[in-house]
């Protein structure tokens, strides 16, 4: 029997597999594993890499079924691994590494979410190394859903896509590293989640959220959600300020509180926490029973809402667990 780690690869789509139609000059999906045991034969050097390919499509089209799907493989594995890799389109990695972080509860193999800025099958790509590093970081004792790119491996629900064209395409505006890999890997290990505790998936989602971005001047007939809608989100500037003086938004949501909806102020701002107390208009929302993101990323805000209103009926206790880290997605004062 080999003495080599198993890893297991869940390759979902997205730029890293996709191949170059020559003529279009489009991208689009290949057979990602012949690729790969052309391009990277090496990676049997570190693992043995069992693969699975439950879907390939762009991850714009991803939904909560996605994320569903793949929770129970991993759920169904968990017993045989040392370690998962997932490789995912860009545009919705940081939603699902958010969604699976509540998902997959006390975790007790390193969850890798990677992808790349340039196929595998591309000079120049980023794809080659993002992967090599992800299945190695994959073997260590790092216990928690992650996000690798570039040379940074990030908590999963801190990460945000943060460029459309450079290859240090991720970040984390609101917590440390909890690795980075240059000659050397280093791994941060105060940084990393301490869970204890019987793993457990929950995979029931709601996607009953109504989004509004404030902007200057914004008609006030433009906040107006549907009647079966369970939580509404207003996207404010800076620390959780938004224009009420003339807009009879204060109005409307003090209708919404009483029919029982969750409100929640969240920021246009990526990198800090909010403090909607700072100013008046912030503080009067709070006031009426509004609740804040404090310094969630929006991917992981909108991904616990949406996970919140799955699991329970009762508001109470949905706004109770949205101000409280449930995976280390939020810095609690
Ligand atoms: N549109 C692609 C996706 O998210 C972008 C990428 O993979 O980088 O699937």
């Amino acid at each position: 029997m080999s003495s080599k780690p198993n890893v297991l690869l869940i390759h979902t789509g997205g730029t890293i597999g996709m191949i170059r139609d020559h003529e279009s000059g489009v991208l689009k999906p290949d057979l990602f594993y012949e690729s790969l045991t052309r391009v990277v034969p090496e990676l049997s050097d570190i693992a043995d890499i069992q693969v699975e390919i439950p879907f390939a499509m762009d991850s714009s089209e991803f939904n909560a079924s996605h994320w569903r799907q793949l929770g129970q493989l991993i759920k169904g594995k968990i017993d045989g691994i040392d370690g998962v890799v997932i490789t995912h389109g860009t545009d919705t990695l940081a939603y699902t590494a958010s969604a699976l972080s509540y998902m997959l509860m006390n975790v007790p193999v390193p969850v890798i979410l990677t992808g790349a800025q340039k196929p595998l099958s591309e000079l120049r790509t980023d794809a080659r190394t993002n992967f090599i590093n992800s299945i190695e970081l994959a073997t260590r004792n790092i216990h928690e859903v992650c996000i690798f790119f570039d040379d940074k491996l990030m908590r999963g629900n801190r990460t945000i896509k943060s460029s459309i064209d450079h290859f240090d395409a991720f970040s984390s505006p609101n917590y440390p590293l909890l690795a980075r890999v240059g000659i050397d890997v280093e791994i941060y290990r105060s940084n990393i989640l301490q869970t204890s505790g019987l793993f457990h998936i929950f995979d029931s989602f709601d996607n009953s959220i109504a989004i509004y971005k404030s902007f200057p001047g914004c008609r006030d007939d433009y906040f107006q959600p549907p009647e079966n809608i369970r939580a509404i989100v207003i996207i404010s500037y800076g620390a959780g300020n938004i224009a009420l003086q003339e807009s009879q938004l204060l109005g409307r949501v003090e209708q919404w509180l009483a029919a029982n909806k969750i409100v929640v102020i969240m920021s246009e701002t990526k990198s800090g926490r909010m403090n909607p107390a700072l100013y008046e208009a912030g503080n009067k929302l709070l006031k009426m029973g509004a609740l804040h993101s404090g310094d969630m990323t929006f991917e992981a805000s909108i991904t616990k809402l949406m996970f919140l209103l799955g699991q329970y009926q009762d508001y109470a206790i949905i706004r109770k667990n949205f101000c409280t880290s449930l995976a280390g997605e939020l810095t609690e004062n």
